[in-house]
């Protein structure tokens, strides 16, 4: 692999070395008396600095750990305390226990779950207390507003009904107002969104239980509410042709037909990728490519190739194609190799890889290294320049869509054959830094120099699975991220 000469090499080089291990919150649920948390891989107790701080009418617990949280700041609310979960710094989560008075609790490790629970001081008490009150009582916590589209999206501690949003609308001369009202507490404060020059849409705490967006504008609107799986979608649908401004009604959801995926085969032509005899990268990931791109298509995908046969292209022409296009989503497909004989014995296993600024001091090397042995594409994308462009909401989408992929393909592939999980890694690829505005992330499908997964990797029913659970991952991120 180190033999063959392009932009890609140092791609391939960074994914064969760059194995410092991220670890990863995939996923935070409450439970009995506390949370539990998935991780991307194991933690023990020793990785975990534990504070305590004491208040005579105030107790803190904090726990901090090297992880990044995938999602946004979650807080559970319990009878007796409260207990968040954020990303402290960009290295390190936190978890906090808050209560009135101190209670006692626990820690639990049980492979890549972690458990922190805290002991009620009244069991029986609050047990019963928690039968009846639950769902009735619990309060809804709206922890992120991002815009999306014609809207916002809001993401909540808990699901919310449709039913329970109040909406009304208003007139005044030329301008028109539409109220929607819902019980929830607001934790990012107050926010703004300018939809188009003349449509804005705020959310503000209206009162300590209401939470209220409002949407102004020279238009009649109708809007669009959709909840699901912890989120609020509220958007606008349309705008009103008729003169009365009346009530508004709500649109089921948007499908997410029509979105744009570019799906990027990496190498081609002259470069051949990785290579095992007669088995060549570029061959098993234009093929691969095709049969995601088909996968998408029948759920109603818009797709493109950056190849869609064997011709060599360059990096940066490969994510013109896809801003060109407009697309939504940018996916580059690769097959791995040892870095030597060695270790082709040992090494195989699916990775998703998403772009980010390099963090530690070695991969700092390894890119700096690598930027010499192709100087004109390192001239092109100025390292400052690609760090200062990579905006932190285009690494949480990456970040995003690399789990669902991950994910999904691991699911379908174990149905079949027993695959390694390389698990989500991050990483500064410059054929990722292209794509504009929209998620991108490298796929390493498997390693072509494994004797086992080689063998995989060629057979056309393997790649089947492949294209399925990548495509099926592919559409729970959109599903996921409307
Ligand atoms: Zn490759």
């Amino acid at each position: 692999m180190a033999k063959i000469l392009s932009p890609f090499l140092f791609i391939l080089f960074a994914l064969n070395i760059l194995k410092a291990d991220t670890l990863f919150v995939l996923d935070t649920k409450k439970i009995q008396n506390g949370i539990e948390l998935s991780l991307s891989s194991n933690i023990n107790k020793s990785d975990l600095k534990i504070s305590e701080l004491k208040d005579k009418n105030s107790y803190r617990k904090i726990i901090d750990f090297e992880a990044t949280l995938e999602g946004i700041r979650t807080n559970y609310d319990f009878d007796e305390a409260k207990i968040s979960i954020a990303q402290f710094n960009p290295k390190t989560t936190r978890l906090v226990l808050s209560a009135d008075k101190e209670l006692e609790s626990d820690l639990s490790f049980d492979k890549k779950t972690l458990r922190f629970t805290f002991k009620s001081s009244d069991n029986k008490a609050s047990k019963e207390k928690k039968v009846s009150s639950s769902k009735t009582n619990s309060k809804i916590y709206i922890t992120d507003v991002s815009r999306y589209d014609s809207g916002i999206t809001m993401k909540l501690s808990d699901d919310i009904n449709e039913d329970d949003l109040k909406e009304f609308s208003m007139k005044n001369k030329n301008s028109y107002r539409t109220v929607i009202n819902f019980k929830a507490i607001l934790d990012t404060g107050r926010k703004k969104f300018d939809l188009d020059k003349n449509t804005q849409i705020v959310i503000l705490q209206y009162n300590p239980s209401i939470a209220r967006v409002v949407i102004n504008s020279n238009k009649k609107i109708n809007t669009n509410k959709i909840a699901k799986d912890k989120e609020l979608f509220i958007g606008l649908d349309g705008v009103k042709t008729d003169d009365d401004f009346e009530p508004v009604t709500t649109k089921k959801v948007q499908s997410n037909k029509g979105k744009i995926v570019v799906i990027d085969a990496g190498h081609g032509g002259k470069d051949g990728g990785a290579i095992n005899g007669k088995l060549l990268e570029k061959n098993i990931v234009l093929s691969l490519a095709l049969k995601i791109g088909d996968e998408l298509k029948k759920k109603g995908y818009k797709v493109y190739y950056t190849r869609a046969n064997d011709r060599f292209i360059n990096l940066r022409d490969r994510t013109k194609i896809a801003n060109d296009k407009k697309a939504n989503m940018f996916i580059s497909i690769h097959a791995n190799a040892s870095p030597n004989k060695k270790a082709a014995a040992s090494m195989h296993g699916f990775e998703t890889f998403f772009l980010s600024p390099a963090r530690s001091e070695r991969s700092k090397e390894i890119a700096e290294k690598e930027n010499q042995s192709d100087l004109e594409e390192a001239n092109y994308f100025s390292k400052q320049n690609f760090l200062h462009s990579l905006s932190r909401e285009k690494i949480i989408a990456s970040n995003r869509l690399a789990i669902d992929i991950q994910r999904h393909t691991l699911s379908v592939l174990n149905k079949k054959y027993k695959v390694n999980d390389g698990g989500v890694r991050e990483a500064p690829f410059w054929v990722l830094v292209g794509a504009q505005d929209m998620p991108a992330v490298l796929v390493e499908v498997g390693y072509i120099t494994h004797p086992v997964e080689s063998k995989r990797l060629a057979n056309k029913s393997y790649q089947d699975l492949l294209a399925e659970g990548i495509a099926n991952g592919i559409q729970s991120y959109f599903y996921n991220n409307r």
